[in-house]
């Protein structure tokens, strides 16, 4: 087969080594703890997986739908927005349905991207935010998140040619990897850059729901002339535990939801209405298990938290996401630390170096299995260091 060039460029996929490594210990009878996916291990809450089987039966619901997304669900993302965030949003041209974030952030780069043009990505960050561009046949540069300035990108220091060059640029608050949050005037600031450089500003908002310690995270639209900036990435995935279920939403800039839906009756034919009908009764009924997710997130950070300070790793707690951003022992990179939790304690933790260059010298430990299965992850990790 000749495949495209395109396919060369591609980022290499990190993680294969560790799957190909776990799946032979689990086949030799090895007891594999793995928190290293973010993938939320609770299930769907009732009353949503209830309305879904009420949809799903239902024949209107079974047609191709409207690859624009039902009214019912833009409004009701539009409702969610105001009541969640006091942004405004017309359902008509600023509300777009998405079959999960991941295909949003892919997509989008062929809205923007010809040879040549630059995608700036948070470093490290979420792999799609290198591969889109990369698939798009534009070029990704990384846009490097130091603990030292909070997680948060240095604007002023990005070279004035890949500023010229730059025509859209993906950041994540919450933030997966690093735990990360907003609670300065970065935002304001990353508004002011997108207009001043004409540089479209994509927020992957897939936490803002998953928080801690009283801290409530904003959504990018509530900065002023945010709308005029870009455009904002809400997922279902995480808030409800439906990341199997495939949905979200691209809210804001309606030149670019435009856009992105032209693109997209190209590529797909919609959403399954029943799952649109669901998605909006997600969002406007009872938001408690929300909050009883999130108090068991923060149980289990702050058993990782403690445990890592008995071994003598300081990090700080963070107050969102599913994720601790871990700094490796001395002597180790992100990888040989990585590899030897799991050859020595079974133990599954992503290298940082996979979420991008300057996640080296970190892994990541994901909070999405239950507290005796960490408290033993933890135990074993202190037993071999
Ligand atoms: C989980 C995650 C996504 C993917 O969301 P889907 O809606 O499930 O595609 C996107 N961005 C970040 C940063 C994530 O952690």
């Amino acid at each position: 087969m000749r495949f495209s060039h395109r396919m060369d460029g591609l980022p290499p996929y990190l993680f294969a080594e560790i799957e190909r490594k776990v799946a032979e210990k689990k086949k030799a009878g090895v007891d594999v703890i793995s928190l290293g996916i973010g993938d939320p291990d609770t299930p769907t809450p009732a009353h949503i997986v209830e309305e879904m089987q009420r949809q799903i039966a239902d024949p209107a619901n079974h047609r191709y739908p409207n690859n624009r997304g039902l009214d019912e669900f833009r409004q009701a993302v539009a409702t969610f927005y105001k009541s969640r965030f006091g942004v405004d949003l017309d359902p008509e041209t600023e509300v777009f349905p998405l079959l999960g974030s991941k295909e949003g952030i892919a997509h989008i780069c062929f809205n923007f991207l010809d040879a040549g043009d630059v995608c700036l990505g948070a470093d490290p960050g979420y792999p799609v935010y290198a591969g889109g561009p990369v698939l798009a046949g534009g070029e990704p540069v990384p846009l490097p998140l130091r603990p030292e300035l909070g997680f948060q990108p240095d604007l002023a220091s990005i070279p004035d040619d890949i500023v010229k060059r730059a025509k859209m640029l993906f950041v994540n608050y919450p933030n997966n990897p690093t735990g990360a949050v907003i609670e300065n005037d970065f935002f304001e600031h990353l508004v002011e850059f997108g207009r001043r450089n004409d540089i479209c500003i994509i927020h992957d908002n897939a936490y803002s729901e998953i928080t801690f310690d009283g801290y409530v995270a904003p959504s990018f639209l509530e900065t002023p002339g945010a709308k005029e900036a870009g455009i904002e990435f809400y997922s279902l995935s995480k808030t409800y535990n439906m990341t199997g279920w495939r949905i979200g939403a691209a809210v804001g800039n309606a030149e670019v939801i435009e856009s992105l839906w032209r693109l997209k009756t190209n590529v797909d034919s919609g959403m399954f209405q029943a799952l649109q009908r669901t998605a909006a009764f997600a969002m406007t009924s009872t938001q408690k298990p929300v909050r009883e997710m999130c108090a068991i997130y923060q149980r289990r950070r702050d058993l990782v938290v403690g445990t890592l300070r008995e071994i003598g790793i300081e990090v700080t707690p963070p107050k969102g996401t599913i994720y601790i951003w871990v700094p490796v022992p001395d002597g180790y990179t992100s990888a040989g630390f990585a590899d030897m939790v799991l050859e020595k304690c079974a133990v599954v933790v992503p290298p940082g170096s996979g979420y991008g260059p300057s996640g080296e010298g970190f892994v990541r430990i994901s909070l999405t299995a239950p507290e005796d299965r960490i408290a033993e992850a933890l135990d074993r990790i202190k037993d071999n260091l």
